[in-house]
């Protein structure tokens, strides 16, 4: 998406996503915070503003750099293949974001930088104990798999987020005053005091200020996967001060003496609002404001934390395995389904249960037989009754006067200025229902059977029309595909994404526009198919098949050579424990004609081993005959029945059946073949 039609007269609106760590695929989870962002953005648009929308990656940190060297490739090759993937899904959900940054970029170190040195500017006449950024030793835990500090002293204690055990650092860094900043911030909540929402949330914000705050070490001297510090390039960025950033670098901000000479981060810092996540609020309303202030720059306008998206009860983590992927979901039901399930189900800011069940369950409701069904019943009426021409008729009936009346309009956009989508979602349903009622009361298809009853058959098929004519306007922040189909449906000339859903009135569809032909906008789902159509893309997301390895010609070796040409190495080899045994029992296995079943001693144990040599050998003449069998073979099960072990045979003997592997000698079973 970009800003070609904006207008400078156009007020402005810049909101964020936190960048997401790029050392795995984003879940369900981390789409959530981006789907509702994405409604906020396209939101706004349709109330007139000019609106820059930011996500990205973070890219730096000790997981990517341990991750990488486990895949063999370098940090960056890591962080170039993750962060495709992010774009990849955000492109397949509709996301429509203006900027994504990536905190590899040089645009963002430089940001970075600037951000530092306009701190140490600022400060270059003050006595070094007053000032912002200082240097000292610094020791604590920490979790890299959160890259949370989890205490500031050295003693043992676990991550709150994850539960692992955190590491112990220990280095001098750079530390930002952070303990300077806490009378300013109080001042700032208190004059500000929508600065955090929800409002629980600002409590235990001003709480934990209230409480003292300790410096914050924002370097690292060990880590070389990070941006180098101005003038002392032994250290690097650590985490949050180089996240947080992203904010200000993601706009253009870095340019000039003052860092602040892109018009585009004139035009739109500010951000107007910051979402994330619960479970780093205190870096957004505590760190970040204090990180700007000591700079000079202005403050965003809101930070809002939201609650958890949790899959049976437990926060989605890849760590945990409980995990869904969004992939998955959109191939089987839609980008639609996933979005309305989203911000319908889950109270926005509270935690809200993930489940497939409830998600197919709402899907079928809501959108199959709700406004899938109802959009294909009115276009079909007034295709057959009306020439596929809208009556002109445009009155409002009582049925629908109070939920199309302004009040409640009004309402449906506090509810999105308030981000209290599932209520706005409730509310829209409302009209899809009272409409459907609407239609089963007046029975068009009676009235059309009549021609005396022509003027009213046309006055209930134009509010039927109209009525779906705001239902789209007004959901299509949220479903934006199949709005925009019923859009075209209905006729509908211009950008649905342009329509101002702040001038929504009745009577806005011209009597005599052509629909166009109905289509299933929301085919109904099966929902055992549709169940296991997601689970196995799910398997085969968590469990990807093997990619072959890529052979170089002139790559050096980088390990102790490998066997090659097909051959295996002595160690390989010996892996396989292969034993002489002797069969105790051998009989048929019903219903395959080639398969025996056979009792095999082999020496400290007895196994039963099914073997394809039914065609060659009668089950009586193998009895107390020698074998050699491969002892160490995983079980496998065949017609039910479990097989332990394998035995060898030539492939082709007479006729092509296999002949037995056996020994001329009498040999004990259990003997070891080398
Ligand atoms: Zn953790």
């Amino acid at each position: 998406m970009d800003r070609a039609d904006s207008s400078d007269k156009k007020p402005k609106f810049y909101l964020t996503t936190p960048i997401y760590y790029a050392n795995s695929r984003p879940h369900v989870g981390s789409a959530y915070t981006t789907i509702v962002c994405d409604v906020i953005a396209r939101y706004k648009r349709m109330c007139g503003y000019d609106v820059a929308y930011l996500t990205g990656t973070d890219e730096h940190g000790v997981n990517i750099e341990r991750a990488a060297e486990k895949a063999e490739i370098t940090p960056q090759e890591l962080v170039d293949k993750n962060e495709k993937i992010f774009r990849d899904l955000w492109k397949l959900l509709g996301i429509t974001t203006t900027d994504f940054i990536r905190t590899t970029s040089d645009e963002h170190a430089r940001a970075v930088q600037t951000l530092v040195r306009r701190t140490i500017e600022r400060d270059q006449n003050l006595p070094p104990e007053k000032r912002a950024l200082y240097k000292a030793k610094y020791e604590g835990r920490y979790c890299i798999y959160d890259n949370l500090y989890v205490s500031d002293t050295p003693e043992p204690a676990d991550c709150p987020t994850c539960g692992r055990p955190a590491e112990l650092i220990s280095e001098e860094n750079y530390f930002f005053k952070l303990s300077a900043y806490q009378q300013k911030l109080l001042e700032l909540y208190e004059t500000k005091p929508d600065f955090v929402q929800p409002d629980f949330r600002m409590n235990e914000v001003k709480s934990f200020v209230e409480a003292g705050l300790k410096d914050v070490s924002i370097s690292r001297k060990t880590i070389k996967w990070g941006i180098p510090w101005p003038d002392d390039p032994e250290h690097v960025f650590y985490v949050w001060y180089d996240a947080l950033t992203s904010y200000l670098s993601g706009i253009g901000y870095g340019e000039g003496a003052d860092g602040e000479a892109n018009p585009n981060f004139k035009k739109y810092w500010p951000a107007d609002l910051h979402m994330i996540g619960k479970e780093i609020i205190r870096f957004h309303a505590v760190y970040w404001p204090a990180f700007l202030m000591a700079a000079g720059l202005r403050l965003p306008n809101q930070v809002f934390a939201h609650g958890w998206l949790l899959f049976e009860q437990e926060k989605m983590s890849k760590s945990k395995g409980n995990v869904a992927y969004p992939e998955p979901i959109v191939k089987v039901l839609g980008n639609d389904a996933l979005r309305y399930y989203l911000l319908r189900e889950v109270v926005f800011g509270q935690d809200g249960n993930f489940s497939r069940d409830s998600l197919i369950t709402r899907y079928n409701a809501d959108l199959a037989n709700g406004l899938g069904n109802l959009a294909s019943r009115i276009l079909t009426m007034i295709a057959s009754y009306c020439g596929s021409a809208i009556p002109n008729a445009p009155e409002v009936p009582p049925r629908l006067e109070e939920l199309v009346s302004a009040p409640h309009l009004k309402a449906i956009r506090s509810g999105y200025d308030g981000f209290a989508f599932s209520e706005v979602l409730t509310s829209v349903w409302k009209l899809v229902e009272a409409t459907d009622k609407y239609i089963v009361e007046e029975k068009p298809w009676s009235l059309a059977q009549n021609p005396s009853e022509s003027d009213r058959l046309g006055r209930v098929l134009y509010a039927a029309a109209e009525s779906l004519r705001m239902i789209t306007v007004l959901a299509h922040p949220v479903i934006p595909d199949a709005t925009l189909k019923i859009w075209g449906q209905l006729g509908q000339p211009g950008k649905l994404a342009d329509v101002r859903i702040d001038q929504l009135t009745w009577g806005g569809l011209r009597p005599g526009t052509k629909v166009g032909k109905p289509q299933a906008v929301f085919p109904r789902a099966d929902k055992i198919q549709a169940w296991e159509r997601m689970e196995s893309m799910e398997q085969e997301i968590r469990n990807p098949k093997p990619v072959e390895p890529v052979s170089s010609r002139s790559g050096s070796a980088t390990s102790a050579a490998p066997a090659t040409d097909g051959k295996i190495t002595i160690e390989d080899f010996a892996k396989i424990d292969l034993r002489v045994g002797q069969v105790t029992s051998a009989e048929r296995v019903q219903g395959a004609d080639k398969l025996l079943k056979l009792v095999v001693d082999i020496g400290d144990e007895v196994r039963q081993v099914l073997a394809g040599i039914a065609l060659a050998y009668a089950p009586e003449d193998l009895i107390g005959r020698k074998v050699v069998i491969v002892a160490n073979l995983a079980p496998r099960k065949m017609r039910g029945l479990e097989s332990n072990g394998m035995l060898l045979a030539a492939s082709a003997g007479a006729d092509g059946l296999p002949v037995l592997c056996t020994f001329a000698e009498d040999i004990p079973p259990g003997a070891k073949v080398k």
